[in-house]
Order: C-alpha cells, then sequence, then structure tokens
C-alpha cells in the first residue's frame, strides 16, 4: 500500500501520487516573524517534517519550500513602534524560528522570503489586472475581484453565492465568512513601510507572496501545499483564487492542514496569551526531544491538548525508547531466536502501514513500544541472541528516521537557551530544573552509554586497569553500574535531598526530590525571628572563591534585615559571592 492523504481539496482520503513521476513538489506557509513562534506552530512544522521525511522514506525525491512571511500588518505596525526598519525588526525572529526548528529537529526547507520578491508580487498583480481579475482603487490599491472566479470558495467549502460586487476588505486576517474582495496591494501610507515598483509604491497584501513563491519554485500546478487549519480560509482560498485565476490551471492538487494544538481547550494563540514557546518550556526545564515526541503523538488531523502532564509523559517515553536502544547495544550471546527477527519485520511494517494510512502517528508509535516491550520481556527470559539485535536496531532506526529522538543531545541545546536566557536578560525565567540538567557537567545518556561499552570492552580484553579507570569515571558522576546476568545495566544515583536549589544563588529548604548529586549542602541557615530555614549549597551556584562562612554570614545578614524592615522572607536571595 502507498500513502493515502486526506485532501482538504476533496474534503477525502487520497492516494497519494506526485505529477511528476517520482519527483513530489511541496509547499508549506511558513512563519510570520513578528515574534517567537509558539509550540502551536511547530506543531504544523513538525507534522510537516513528518509528511516529508516519510515521503523521502517512501523512496521519493521530495523538494520542500516553506515561505517566511517577513512582511505584513503585524510587522508594519510592530517595526513602526519599535523606529526600525522590517528587516531589523524580523531579522531577529527569523534567526529565531531556525534556532527553534532545530532544537526540535525539524529538517530545514529551502526557505523563501516574502521581502525578496516584492517585484515579482507587483507582476503578477498587474498580470491579474490584465486579465480583469485584480482592479485597481483610487488611492493605488489593488484588490482581487472574486466575483470573477466563480469557483471562490472551493477549498473552505463555503458558498459565496450572492456576494456584493466590490465590496472590499483591506486587513490581511478577516472573519472567517468574508465573501469580499481582498487586497493584493496596498497602497504606501505615511510613516509605514512600502517598495517602489511597477505598480506604484506600496507593500503587497498577505496572500499574494504564497502564489508567487511557489509558482516561481514549481510552476504552476504542484503537488502539496501544507499548513495548519486556521489558513484554509481565506489565505489558502485566495490563494487558489489568485493563482488559478491567472494561469487557469489547477495550483495545488493536495491541500494538508494540521489540526490546532488546544491548551485546556482553547486554541494556543498569541493574541489568547495562553502560549508557550519551545524556549520557555526549556526554561522550565523540559527536554526539546519530549517536546518533539509530544507534538507527534496524536495524529495531525486530530486537536492535541497541550499539558504538562503530558509532556512528562513524553519525556518518559523517549527515555524508555533510547534506554531500549543502549540495551540494544550490549552484548549478547551468540545464536538467533526467529521469533525475534519476525517481531522486528513485522514492527517495520506494521509503522509504514500506520504512516501510510494518513500519517497516523500514534499508531506507528504504539507499534514501536509494543515491539519495546516483547523484546524487553524476552531478554529478561535471557532468549534474545546476538542474530536478533542487527534486526531489531535496524526496526528502531527506521523508525527514528521519521519521529527522530534517539539521538541524546538535549542538554547542548538546552545550554545554548540557558546562554541565550542569560544574554537576553531572562535569568528570572531559570528554572533549577534547567540548571540541574544543562548547568551541570553531567554525563548525558550517550556519554553513559559510551563509557559503558567502553568499560566492557575492556574488561573483555582483561584491561582491567582501563576498566577500573572507567567504572571510577562513572562512580564519580553517580553512576550506578550493575552487572546483571542479562548483561550490564547502568542507573543515575537519586537522592532524595531535602534540598532544592533556587536560581541563581540561595537554596531553600524544601522537601522535593531532586536527582542532585553535587548538591552537597554546605549548611542550613535558620531565621532568629521566624525559624524558616535555608539551605546553603555547593560553590557552583556561587562564584567558586565564595566561601561557606560568607555565604551563611550573608545570608544570616538578608534574612535579618527582612524583618527589620517587615518584608516576607524572598525565595530566593542574590548573594554577592
Ligand atoms: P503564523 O506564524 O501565525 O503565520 O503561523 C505559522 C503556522 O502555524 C501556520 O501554518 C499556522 O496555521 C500554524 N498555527 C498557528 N497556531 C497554531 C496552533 N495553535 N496549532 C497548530 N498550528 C498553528
Ligand atoms: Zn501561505
Amino acid at each position: 500500500m502507498g500513502l493515502r492523504l486526506y485532501n482538504t481539496l476533496s474534503g477525502k482520503v487520497e492516494d497519494f501520487h506526485p505529477l511528476d513521476g517520482n519527483h513530489v513538489r511541496m509547499y508549506a506557509c511558513g512563519p510570520t516573524v513578528y515574534d517567537y513562534g509558539h509550540i502551536g506552530n511547530f506543531r504544523t512544522f513538525i507534522a510537516v517534517d513528518l509528511l516529508y521525511r516519510f515521503l523521502h522514506q517512501s523512496g521519493y525525491n521530495v523538494r520542500y519550500v516553506m515561505n517566511i512571511t517577513d512582511v505584513d500588518d503585524k510587522i508594519i505596525r510592530n517595526s513602526a513602534r519599535d523606529g526600525v526598519n522590517v528587516q531589523q525588526y524580523t531579522g531577529k525572529f527569523a534567526q529565531a524560528f531556525l534556532e527553534d526548528s532545530a532544537t526540535l529537529n525539524i529538517e530545514q526547507p529551502n526557505l523563501v522570503r516574502a521581502t525578496e520578491h516584492i517585484q515579482a508580487m507587483a507582476d503578477f498583480i498587474a498580470e491579474l489586472a490584465k486579465k480583469g481579475f485584480a482592479y485597481r482603487t483610487d488611492d493605488g490599491s489593488y484588490y482581487f475581484r472574486i466575483a470573477k472566479f466563480p469557483e471562490y470558495g472551493k477549498l473552505s467549502k463555503k458558498d459565496f453565492a450572492g456576494m456584493t460586487d466590490g465590496a472590499r476588505v483591506d486587513v490581511d486576517e478577516y472573519e472567517k465568512d468574508s465573501a469580499r474582495d481582498f487586497a493584493l496591494w496596498k497602497a504606501a501610507k505615511p510613516g509605514e513601510a512600502s517598495w517602489e515598483t511597477s505598480i506604484g509604491r506600496g507593500r503587497p497584501g498577505w496572500h499574494i507572496e504564497c502564489s508567487v513563491m511557489s509558482m516561481e519554485q514549481f510552476g504552476p500546478s504542484f503537488d502539496l501545499h501544507a499548513g495548519g487549519e486556521d489558513l484554509i480560509f481565506p489565505h489558502h482560498e485566495n490563494e487558489i483564487a489568485q493563482s488559478e485565476a491567472l494561469t487557469g490551471k489547477q495550483f495545488a492538487r493536495f491541500w494538508f492542514h494540521v489540526r490546532f494544538l488546544l491548551v485546556e481547550g482553547q486554541k494556543m494563540s498569541k493574541s489568547l496569551g495562553n502560549f508557550f514557546t519551545v524556549r520557555d518550556l526549556v526554561l522550565r526545564g523540559h527536554k526539546p526531544s519530549s517536546i518533539r515526541w509530544l507534538l507527534t503523538q496524536v495524529p495531525y488531523r486530530s486537536q492535541l491538548n497541550f499539558t504538562f502532564d503530558g509532556l512528562k509523559a513524553a519525556a518518559s517515553s523517549v527515555e524508555k525508547l533510547r534506554h531500549f536502544d543502549f540495551r540494544l547495544s550490549t552484548p549478547f550471546p551468540a545464536g538467533a531466536n526467529p521469533e525475534m527477527v519476525q517481531l522486528a519485520a513485522e514492527t517495520t511494517a506494521r509503522v509504514k502501514r500506520a504512516l501510510d494510512d494518513d500519517l497516523n502517528t500514534a499508531e506507528a508509535q504504539g507499534a514501536i513500544f509494543d515491539m519495546l516491550w516483547k523484546v524487553n520481556t524476552t531478554i529478561d527470559a535471557g532468549q534474545v541472541f546476538q542474530d536478533d539485535i542487527r534486526p531489531l536496531r535496524d526496526a528502531l532506526r527506521t523508525f527514528d528516521e521519521i519521529f527522530d529522538v534517539l539521538k541524546d543531545d538535549d542538554k547542548d541545546k538546552m545550554k545554548t537557551i540557558l546562554d541565550w536566557a542569560r544574554a537576553d536578560g531572562r535569568e528570572n525565567e531559570i528554572s533549577p530544573a534547567l540548571i540541574e540538567i544543562a548547568g551541570s557537567d553531567q554525563l548525558t545518556d550517550e556519554q553513559v552509554d559510551q563509557k559503558v561499552r567502553a568499560m566492557e570492552a575492556a574488561r573483555k580484553a582483561r584491561h582491567f586497569k582501563t576498566s577500573d579507570a572507567l567504572r571510577a569515571e562513572l562512580t564519580n558522576a553517580s553512576i550506578i553500574v550493575e552487572n546483571t546476568k542479562d548483561g550490564v545495566r547502568w542507573k543515575r544515583k537519586s537522592y532524595k535531598a531535602s534540598i532544592r536549589p533556587l536560581c541563581p544563588v540561595a537554596i531553600k529548604l524544601n522537601q522535593w526530590e531532586v536527582h542532585a548529586p553535587d548538591h552537597d549542602t554546605w549548611g542550613i541557615v535558620s531565621c532568629d525571628s521566624c525559624k524558616d530555614k535555608f539551605a546553603l549549597g555547593p560553590n557552583r551556584i556561587y562564584g567558586s572563591h565564595t566561601t561557606p562562612e560568607d555565604a551563611v554570614k550573608e545570608l544570616e545578614d538578608l534574612l535579618k534585615a527582612d524583618h527589620q524592615h517587615g518584608r516576607p522572607h524572598a525565595d530566593s536571595y542574590e548573594l554577592k559571592g
């Protein structure tokens, strides 16, 4: 079976075949770079990333283009407000988009930018005007005449019969039932960014860029056009009208729309203020791999409700997969178990079947976890052998070519965001959990795996000096290595510690379970007046020159000062050290 996809245009799940043999041309509407993207935006971008990867894995040669909207109403307004030009304003957020995409392992599409196509848009509009599909108003703006395009509404399934010819709307985003001529070109206004072109001075409306840039890349017709569900109307309806009016040919054949990410039942959006960016979540100590996994768990055509419990569960799933991968890398006795080889083949087939079925990611993940459970119990029973490992690992790798969470590079990515937060004046948002993961020299799972493997190899080769040294290194890093009858396993030592590190400097006594191998307390400072207790921690939270005595003294003074001024104690104190 080949790929079947839901096509918004036909309202049906259809067999997917590209127009041109093996060659797929797909276009996705990218971000409007007026701010940091939120994880709702990234739900859409990750869904398209999965589609792209799966097409590629299925043997297609895919050309994937995404636009960056670097001029629109909001950008014009914000750049004018900040007194900078459009490019200065959007540069930072376009860069942030690329960084956040990389953080989430989104493969980079071929990017095209609206501001680099202004004259091409003007030419396109002039052609539309020549054919009678566009008209110019007195101020020099241009509108699309929807009465001249009877198929208007075919994507969004809206019936616009009886609309008033000539009624206009000049904002980029408008009500869902608005059957009005939309702006293709807005004449220059004082104080707003504008460009000099063959149709006059002004700036493009939002919709024209995607028609112009996709057709520049692909010609009049191409295979697939993607975006979030909110783009169906008016954005994509308008793209179809502009493009098909100009060429008389079908524009995109498949329309792929991703349902919204919700927060407590409401759509996640900037305007509702209920959004999280990738950086917000990392600052709270969540790993990029957990975010990626969470956003792929629900198939793209169902709404996904964001919760922190869901994010924690995603972290644990990724952890299980990584540990499973590690387990398969340890030595096994010679031999083969035909059941395991068959399980690997079946799993790969099941993952493919699931993804072929309109990208059913939940079913694909279910298949890989079924394999994980079965293999783990079979390993426990001593029935997995050397020759089973290759097919099992291949099945896991094939799955990971799409989902991409096995590689453990979370810590480095989190460190980058930690450094960014410090440089960007967002220290107060850095959580203890982030410091714990990214601010320490803790070994990553991958590094531990490598050292454990090296230790085993050294032991087998009877290089005991090397294996002892590696074991000591692991012990120092609070890794417990166990030799079980099924081979070597490791886990991290975790402490039931009564301290909670508070960024940046003080540690308040609190009953939290923390993984804090190097958080030995220096001492506990009690407030004389209220008996509140504060624990003071290791020197990596202070400057290395700070002595415990100095820190204790300073904290005592601060606590006293609070009482003298009648203030409650703060949650954390900046100590000078
Ligand atoms: P924008 O930056 O607003 O142009 O949006 C970029 C992409 O994110 C578009 O494809 C939107 O449809 C999509 N998008 C916006 N909000 C959400 C959401 N809550 N869930 C999923 N996709 C979204
Ligand atoms: Zn678009």
